[in-house]
């Protein structure tokens, strides 16, 4: 395994539409566990491929006892709506506060061998899948913000750098 760099919000990666995976070769393992193995470094949650600079429909995300690898992911179904507060591994050292996202999805999407996979989730889960997908199509948080206001400068003793640093429902 492998620590890739992770890339911050002015490289132009992080705006573009990451294209779809096709080719399910046996090297996608590999770029997995790096971006887990980069995901823990940085104490994050959830890490998308365009992150560390790879234009492509890859996702990973750990929280509690769930953790997945998703391609080319799909929201198929959305209930509900939370305001809550989200950090990003590319945007370090600041929060945003109030950032709505639905409460529950469902997510289609493939596994690493290219098989349909399904997930569902909820409150806290359900955002990270939430804010990964957003940066396979170009969306940061900081675009899902209602007032300028809601950016905040983390204390530097607070700067824990982590992707989705809190959710208040
Ligand atoms: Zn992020």
């Amino acid at each position: 395994m492998a620590l890739r760099k992770i890339i911050t919000s002015e490289n132009p990666i992080l705006r573009q539409k990451a294209k779809k995976v096709h080719r399910f070769d046996p090297s996608l393992q590999k770029l997995v566990d790096d971006m887990f193995e980069t995901m823990h470094d940085a104490n994050g949650v959830g890490l998308a491929a365009p992150q560390i600079g790879m234009s492509i429909r890859i996702f990973v995300a750990e929280y509690e006892d769930r953790r997945v690898a998703v391609f080319n992911p799909e929201i198929v179904k959305a209930e509900g709506e939370a305001l809550g507060t989200e950090g990003c591994l590319s945007i370090p050292g600041y929060a945003g506060d109030n950032i709505r996202r639905a409460v529950k999805v469902v997510v289609k999407g493939q596994d690493v061998r290219g098989k349909s996979i399904r997930l569902n989730a909820e409150g806290w889960f359900a955002r990270i899948l939430q804010h990964e997908i957003d940066h396979l199509n170009g969306i940061l948080f900081i675009d899902r913000l209602d007032r300028p206001e809601d950016l905040r400068e983390l204390p530097p003793a607070e700067d824990l750098q982590e992707e989705n640093i809190a959710l208040v429902e």
